[in-house]
């Protein structure tokens, strides 16, 4: 069976006149005698009415009904799509997750997939069905509802790609392929050909949503084949590929940012042995993500700085930890919600020196200044004040040559 998954994003859905195009999508590729398996997120909006209504409830809401709860979205653009195709004279019906079934991992909303049954479907796809299944959801082990991270759909559709043995995964999305920044940033973006499936997971994980970061370290494990295209305009998108068959040689490929970041420095921390340990040991208790640390060096070795970044959401829960920690003593705590973080992520990075250079310089030369730095082999990021977002991001993506 030529079997082909395409996975239709928010806004691809969004509307019923969106769900008619694309449905008219999906009967193209039966017409080429695919087998296609058709995965949907929720209509734009509505995952995050759903999060609201929850936390308008109650401020406990379970985990695991908020899961039940969010999955319903995708139930409901599965059934429109199914409908309409049904109207238009072919053969489709919706598959929820836990019908066909598509096992998962994990936390509740931040499980993974690790099995889909496939017997069924296949029964179906060689009667000509064309499943739309629900994305963004599976079962666990308790026979429970589960969600994926936010944007999880991208995964689903890689991993019933994987377990389908399909001959591609097409993310159809709302822009006609993967940028070299954000293009609803800047005009300056430019169309990405072809990208290494470790630097879509840098650009993705240091905040270019096109894709969802886990989705990608699963295509990437089970080699699954991925073309992001847009749903509204019939251009050729962009392929995530093996690195070796990439062409480009530009050391940079890509500029990610971030907004949601918060910066937290303690002042006066009594140095000693163990310290950041006893400041971060609640925090990850909270599931609490932190990102870029520094600590400054005591000059006396008995106080330090520390400064650290995580997701500005979980600010109100980080100070109440650190107020309450009984293992640590500082004399000041410092926040600043008004802070971004820039990253130039590229392959090319681990064979060409000067890179770290040219971005801190580029910086400098527009009096842009750097508050906290990370790095690993493919990227570099960088944490700025917001107010210079768009100017930095604009300015690394030339000095990279990522204008032309
Ligand atoms: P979908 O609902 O189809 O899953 P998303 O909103 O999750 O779509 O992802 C698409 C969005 O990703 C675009 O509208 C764009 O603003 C954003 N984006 C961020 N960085 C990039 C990038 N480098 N290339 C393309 N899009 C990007
Ligand atoms: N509907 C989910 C979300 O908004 C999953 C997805 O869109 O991929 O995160
Ligand atoms: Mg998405």
């Amino acid at each position: 069976m030529k079997i082909i998954v395409l996975k239709f994003g928010g806004t691809s859905v969004g509307t019923l006149d969106r769900i008619v195009k694309i449905s008219k999508i999906i009967i193209s590729y039966i017409k080429k005698k695919y087998k296609v398996i058709v995965v949907t997120s929720a209509m734009s909006g509505v995952t995050n009415e759903l999060i609201k209504k929850a936390g308008k409830i109650s401020k406990n809401f379970p985990n695991s009904e908020r899961d039940v709860l969010l999955s319903t979205g995708e139930q409901m653009a599965s059934a429109l799509i199914a409908g309409k195709l049904c109207d238009l004279g072919f053969n489709s019906r919706s598959w929820m997750s836990w019908q066909i079934p598509i096992i998962t991992k994990g936390n509740y909303s931040s499980a993974r997939i690790i099995k889909i049954g496939t017997d069924q479907l296949k029964r179906y796809l060689k009667k000509g069905g064309t499943p739309i299944i629900t994305g963004f959801q599976g079962l666990n082990k308790e026979s429970r509802l589960t969600t994926l991270e936010r944007g999880g759909s991208d995964a689903s559709a890689i991993m019933l790609a994987k377990f389908f043995k399909a001959k591609r995964c097409i993310i159809y999305t709302d822009v006609d392929g993967v940028y070299t920044t954000d293009p609803n940033l800047t005009k300056k973006a430019k169309k990405i050909k072809a990208l290494s499936y470790e630097e879509m997971l840098e650009m993705s994980s240091l905040g270019a949503k096109v894709m969802q970061p886990a989705s990608i370290q699963d295509a990437k494990l089970n080699k699954v084949k991925i073309d992001v295209k847009s749903s509204f305009t019939n251009k050729a998108g962009t392929q995530i590929i093996g690195r070796k068959k990439i062409k480009d040689t530009n050391i940079i490929r890509g500029v990610s940012f971030t907004k949601n970041d918060a910066k937290i420095s303690l002042l006066g921390v009594k140095d000693k042995p163990g310290v950041a340990a006893a400041i971060f040991e609640p925090l990850y208790k909270n599931s609490i993500n932190v990102d870029m640390v520094v600590q400054n060096i005591s000059s006396d070795g008995k106080e330090t700085d520390l400064t650290f970044t995580i997701k500005s959401d979980d600010l109100l829960k980080t100070k109440k930890l650190i107020s309450r920690n009984k293992k640590i003593k500082f004399k000041k705590l410092i926040v600043d919600k008004n802070v971004s973080k820039v990253s130039i992520v590229g392959v090319g990075m681990i064979t060409t020196p000067g890179v770290t250079y040219r971005m801190f310089q580029a910086l400098a030369n527009k009096k842009i200044n750097i508050l906290v730095i990370s790095t690993s082999e493919i990227k570099i990021s960088v944490l700025i004040k917001s107010k210079n977002l768009k100017k930095s991001v604009e300015l690394l993506h030339k000095e990279f040559n990522l204008n032309k």
